[in-house]
């Protein structure tokens, strides 16, 4: 690729349900190299009836949340990569309650 080139990427959603779930796929391929990204971007996470034990969570403006400070998803993805403290990370499995 030319150093001076500027890579200019297609990006497209892919909205497809796997295993009953609700998952969108960023996909982007840049036009100089070709290479293809694929980001899993989101995912319709279940709300289960009881607390998922193994995370204790404070944040009771989510869809999720649990009396006693607990979360209710089937499971949860917490982002960024590379962090270098935890208040650089986000669940990025949050949905508002009041958008649910
Ligand atoms: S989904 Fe994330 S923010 Fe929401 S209750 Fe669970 S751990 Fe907390």
């Amino acid at each position: 690729m030319n150093k001076n080139s500027k890579n200019v990427f297609c990006i497209k959603y892919l909205v497809i349900i796997k295993k009953d779930k609700l998952v969108i796929i960023k996909i982007a391929v840049c036009f100089n190299c070709s290479i293809t990204y694929k980001e899993e971007i989101s995912m319709n996470v279940k709300k289960m009836s009881h607390p998922n034990e193994s995370i204790k969570c404070q944040v009771n403006t989510c869809h999720y949340y649990m009396a006693g400070d607990y979360c209710a998803a089937e499971k949860i993805e917490v982002k960024p990569r590379n962090a270098s403290s935890s208040e650089e990370t986000d669940c990025v499995t949050f949905i508002s309650s009041t958008n649910a």
